[in-house]
């Protein structure tokens, strides 16, 4: 047997991190077993922009490198793998499933199940429908319709007994089947409802295993008494636990974003990403842009591996302290039976550090190629570069370090791409460090040593220094901060000297006049 799975999203716009986690279980579990990973796009016959809403979706799984065997652009021998597509298929069945008396026409109005209802609340009885207006034979519908009525398609699920299966996370599941609906499969204009749909397109697909999140563990009594009424084979289920909020067990969800901010992590793992999607310019409203999408890493400038190492994580574990996974060691390890039952939150922090992780063994070259489209985005980098581009980049990487935890803090270090006549000077910094007695006094006289200097490296520039120091009675903290400010127009960044020779005796220089200008001004 080949083994087959799938991830059914709704194109919903967006690509939801645990719908990430999830598909994760499914593409590893098909690659281990050497078989097939299926995306099937859940949509509906009135859905509007299905491209547009499933492009993010689909560019995300590209980015995290989660490649899919048959589905939308791929193809594949059971095309098409739209649901909305798939109608005809799905009628079939609902056709079986009534001419085999699993189903039938319901013919009861709104109000009058609506009576039943309340009757049963009344009577604090669970609800279960009186099949009153069932119709069963051709007679019985005809006689309905006279009286002016239309009908649903209802499944004539069991009244007695358990739904019992075997799932492969949670071991041994039970339902009653008398709290079990009669549910409507088909509705009055024929179109037919999720799980019908849902439980056809898996069979047409010949899935072997339904690896889903947890919340829809209650649908499955009713997809197998359809899947077992229509005579096919059962897959094996197996239902994730959650990926659940920062700090919780509830399923972590975008609506809940305003709670998750109040988690100093959450909020700056956030903030952070906002700051940069703003910088090139990337709409930031909150709704389409935070932790909870997929996009926004892709966007702040994570590692795809970083991301989806943790997420592995997220709900499985090898042992007790094994946490960095290549794609290869993950599909070798990889297995069901060693997915928690509890659902495992997200935590901010824990993704920064496989984030930092990740950054710190990727190789320079690498760095420098993730970086530059930021510099690009804004302007500071000219598309192609320029070929002194690449070595003072791979300078600034280098000396920027851990710094660079994402791509886009590359944008933190702008002072190098600025005109030296345009760099902005953050005026906290300027006034704390630079309008300071005596200070400009200070950075003029060092101007000029530094004026003096034949080589402008970044030792030869610390000696300078030191050297200056000393002649004067001052401590290294009298210039720096100063030196820095003027140079940099920043109160924080790269180390003061490798700052220095990045920038070259001229624009060092030049900048220092400017300081003084400004500060004289
Ligand atoms: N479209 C469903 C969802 O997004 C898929 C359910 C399933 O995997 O069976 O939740």
């Amino acid at each position: 047997m080949t083994v087959r799975t799938r991830f059914a999203p709704s194109p919903t716009g967006y690509l939801h991190i645990g719908g990430v986690r999830t598909a994760l279980f499914n593409w590893l579990f098909a690659r281990k077993h050497g078989g097939q990973f299926i995306l099937r796009i859940d949509d509906t016959d009135q859905q509007r922009n299905v491209e547009a809403a499933l492009a993010p979706i689909l560019e995300g799984f590209r980015w995290l490198g989660l490649d899919w065997d048959e589905g939308p652009d791929v193809g594949g021998p059971h095309a098409p793998y739209f649901q909305s597509q798939r109608s005809e298929r799905h009628q079939a069945a609902a056709k079986q499933l009534l001419d085999s008396g699993f189903a039938y026409r319901d013919y009861a109005s709104a109000d009058e199940l609506q009576a039943e209802r309340e009757a049963a609340e009344k009577e604090k009885r669970d609800f279960v429908y009186s099949r009153r207006w069932m119709a069963e034979t051709d007679a019985q519908a005809i006689a309905f319709e006279a009286e002016g009525r239309s009908f649903v398609v209802r499944l004539k699920m069991p009244r007695e007994g358990k739904c019992e299966f075997r799932d492969l996370i949670r071991g041994d599941v039970a339902f009653d089947w008398a709290k079990e609906q009669d549910h409507v499969v088909q509705r009055g204009d024929g179109s037919c409802l999720y799980h019908l749909a849902s439980v056809v397109d898996d069979a047409d697909f010949e899935i072997t295993h339904v690896i889903r999140a947890a919340e829809h563990l209650s649908n499955t009594p009713r997809q197998i008494f359809i899947a077992q009424s229509l005579g096919y084979d059962l897959p094996d289920y197996a239902h994730l636990p959650y990926v659940a909020e920062p700090n919780g067990t509830a399923k972590i969800s975008k609506r809940k974003l305003d709670k998750y901010l109040k988690n100093r992590d959450f909020k700056s793992l956030c903030d952070h990403g906002t700051a940069i999607a703003a910088a090139i310019g990337h709409e930031t409203s909150a709704d389409t842009f935070n932790p909870v999408i997929v996009d926004f890493y892709r966007e702040v400038g994570y590692l795809p591996d970083a991301i989806i190492n943790y997420l592995l994580l997220l709900g499985w574990s090898l042992d007790d302290k094994t946490e960095e996974f290549t794609r290869d060691e993950m599909i070798k390890h990889f297995s069901l039976e060693r997915v928690n039952k509890s659902p495992a939150s997200f935590d901010p922090q824990k993704l920064s550090a496989f984030q930092l992780r990740h950054m710190q063994q990727l190789p320079i070259k690498q760095k420098v190629a993730m970086v530059l489209p930021y510099l690009q985005k804004v302007g500071h980098v000219a598309s192609p570069p320029a070929c002194d581009t690449a070595p003072m980049l791979t300078k600034i990487v280098e000396a920027a370090g851990d710094r660079i935890k994402t791509a886009g803090d590359i944008l933190e270090f702008d002072e190098f791409f600025v005109s030296d006549d345009a760099m902005p000077f953050d005026e906290k910094a300027f006034e704390k460090r630079v309008r300071k007695e005596g200070t400009p006094e200070l950075l003029k006289s060092f101007r000029s040593k530094l004026a003096e200097l034949e080589r402008f490296d970044h030792e030869t520039c610390e000696a300078a220094l030191r050297s200056f120091i000393e002649a004067n009675d001052i401590k290294i903290g009298d210039i720096i901060h100063a030196l820095r400010v003027a140079v940099t127009g920043k109160g924080v960044g790269l180390g003061m000297f490798e700052a220095l020779e990045l920038l070259g005796k001229d624009r060092c220089l030049a900048r220092i006049d400017r300081c003084l200008e400004h500060a004289a001004g």
